[in-house]
């Protein structure tokens, strides 16, 4: 377990911290300011408590070679003074309780990992906080070097990646069984890695989406059109055969909505087994939800990372839907229930379901990786409880 922001004492210290002000901005407007909002009690702790903070975020892509008004952190530094009911100051070497730097990624030594640029962010603070569970991921200077160069100093977890850390890492290492993983989304390349550490864990896996496509045609079903990546059907073959020696049940769709392409006006048909030549998989089909909602709605830990079809069009979001549903009536039960990945996220918020979930994380690519059971440098150099 990793020290937080409140068991430090922070009376008169200035604390740095790295977060996520990674809003989206439309002609310098902030469209969604979650992520701010996300960070305020992480921030509130330590004014509350008498320290002075230095925020410093990354926005969107800047080219690395200095200022570009485009990506300039302005708009958060406004917004977030309205948030706190506070002044924000924008100059670095303010002595204001709340500062904020301008966008770390002007500097192309952030993302280099570059350590005399850590040090100079490091320069003048005494505690180093780390808020920004979507970057972990990433051994950028903000989230490694820097707390390297602060070594002996206060290194600990905002309140955000605390909460990260606890589901998708202590909750999945304790587990309580059955434990279910179900999977989906565009690609099995992407989710490989967590499929094989997912392996000999976990008592099922579930897999719907594009990727199921690649592990049926490795079993020999005909997949029509549907989506598949073919230099992946042996490692698939091999995967599946592994997961049946470690113990872990993986269990594919047996019948399937399908269309000639993916449009919301293709007409939808229901497939069985083998899919024909010119029609592709979009969804799992009436039976295979049930089978699934079924399997989640009897897990006592159920991590779910990518939709069962395209829910994008109403026409192929029924499956994500009946197992989004489960899922949600399996927490209300007492499961533990962990989402990751971008559009599972976006799939539960078009459903309404996101009070239903224990934990919906905010770093997709980061979360595969925990997934993966990767160990992250930057969550590493943070200090453990004692
Ligand atoms: P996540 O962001 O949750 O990790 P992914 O990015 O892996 O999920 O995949 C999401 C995308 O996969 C969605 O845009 C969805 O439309 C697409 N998808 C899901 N099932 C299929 C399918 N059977 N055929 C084509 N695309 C699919
Ligand atoms: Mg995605």
């Amino acid at each position: 377990m990793k020290q937080t922001i409140k068991e430090v004492d922070v009376q008169g210290k200035r604390v740095l911290m790295r977060v996520d002000f990674n809003v989206p901005i439309r002609d310098g407007e902030i469209t969604d300011d979650r992520r701010i909002q996300m960070a305020l009690p992480t921030i509130q702790t330590v004014l509350e408590r008498g320290g002075k903070v230095t925020l410093m975020s990354h926005l969107g892509r800047p080219s690395g070679n200095g200022y570009e008004a485009e990506f300039s952190l302005k708009p958060v530094a406004v917004r977030l003074s309205e948030l706190l009911n506070e002044d924000v100051s924008f100059d670095e070497s303010s002595d204001k309780a709340v500062v904020l730097r301008e966008n770390l990624r002007f500097d192309s030594r952030e993302k280099a990992g570059d350590e005399a640029f850590g040090a100079s962010l490091a320069e003048g603070c005494d505690i180093y906080c780390n808020d920004a569970f979507g970057t972990a991921h990433r051994n950028h200077a903000s989230m490694v070097a820097v707390p390297q160069q602060m070594e002996g100093k206060p290194r600990v977890a905002g309140l955000l990646l605390e909460k990260e850390l606890k589901y998708l890492d202590e909750s999945i290492r304790n587990a309580e069984p059955p434990f279910v993983a179900v999977l989906g989304g565009a690609k099995v390349s992407d989710k490989l890695g967590a499929i094989e550490r997912l392996i000999g864990t976990v008592d099922s896996i579930v897999i719907g989406g594009a990727m199921a496509y690649t592990l049926l045609a490795a079993q020999g079903v005909h997949i029509g059109n549907s989506l598949v990546e073919e230099e992946l059907i042996a490692q698939s073959k091999e995967m599946l055969e592994v997961a049946g020696a470690k113990g872990t049940t993986i269990h594919l769709p047996f019948d399937h909505v399908c269309a000639p392409e993916i449009a919301a006006e293709s007409a939808a048909v229901v497939e069985s087994g083998d899919i024909p030549d010119g029609l592709m998989g979009l969804d799992i089909g009436p039976e295979t939800t049930s089978a699934f909602a079924d399997i989640c709605e009897r897990a006592k830990t159920i991590v779910w990372n990518g939709p069962m079809g395209v829910f994008e069009c109403p026409a192929f979001s029924k499956g994500t839907k009946g197992v989004a549903n489960a899922i949600g009536n399996a927490t209300e039960k007492g499961a533990v229930s962990i989402v990751g990945g971008g559009d599972s996220a976006a799939a539960i918020a078009q459903f309404g379901l996101e009070t239903k979930m224990t934990h919906i994380s905010t770093g997709g690519g980061a979360s595969l990786q925990m997934l993966e059971g990767k160990e992250f440098l930057s969550v590493s150099l943070l200090d453990d409880t004692v």
